[in-house]
């Protein structure tokens, strides 16, 4: 189960929330007893930006032993 990260506007502190996807967009209440609470981005990456390559001309030949000497 994916985990949320929700931010309190009425305390300022932060809070993790696990729940299902289905749920993600649901409210939060804050340990505090808040309502007024945000969500963040998600702790979880989940279709987000990723930091991968996109394909092709990355000099990673150092690493592998090839540049050794
Ligand atoms: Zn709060």
């Amino acid at each position: 189960m994916p985990t949320y990260e929700f931010r309190c506007r009425a305390c300022g502190s932060t809070f993790d929330v696990q729940r299902p996807m289905s749920e993600s967009t649901a409210p939060a209440t804050c340990p505090h007893g808040h309502d007024d609470t945000v969500k963040l981005l998600s702790m979880v990456g989940l279709g987000g930006k990723a930091t991968a390559p996109s394909g092709g001309g990355g000099g990673g030949c150092c690493g592998g032993g090839c540049c050794g000497g």
